[in-house]
């Protein structure tokens, strides 16, 4: 998922893929209608994490093309050179997301590495 997108693009992906959570729910509901609040929000939210992680992906992702903010090596402060891109899954609290990163390393050869956009894995499931 390389492709950059445009905002109208994200936002037609974005509604498409809310309107068929929209879809799977209310036939959900008419062949569940005593569902209890519970098992409605079981079945929702793996949906809505689905959604939103799909959205975080192409905000992150597929943004369009610029010319990106040096990286500075937080060790002595160097622009750090490109490295190409890594994919890294993210355990976000919205949703889980491959995320396609710039990976970076410091000339000066110092042991840091970095990613952009930063971020750190969160193993909270909410
Ligand atoms: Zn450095």
């Amino acid at each position: 998922m390389s492709k950059k997108m445009t905002r109208s693009e994200r936002k037609a992906a974005f509604l498409k893929e809310a309107e068929h959570l929209f879809d799977n729910m209310e036939t959900w509901y008419e062949q569940n209608p005593t569902a209890t609040f519970e098992e409605i929000e079981g079945q929702l939210r793996p949906q809505r994490r689905a959604l939103m992680g799909e959205g975080i992906k192409r905000w992150v992702n597929g943004g369009e093309e610029g010319e990106a903010e040096p990286v500075l090596c937080p060790e002595c402060g160097t622009k750090m050179r490109y490295k190409g891109t890594v994919a890294k899954t993210i355990i976000g609290l919205e949703g889980d997301t491959t995320l396609e990163r710039g990976y970076y390393t410091c000339p000066n050869s110092c042991e840091g590495t970095a990613f952009f956009p930063s971020g750190q894995e969160v193993a909270t499931t909410t």
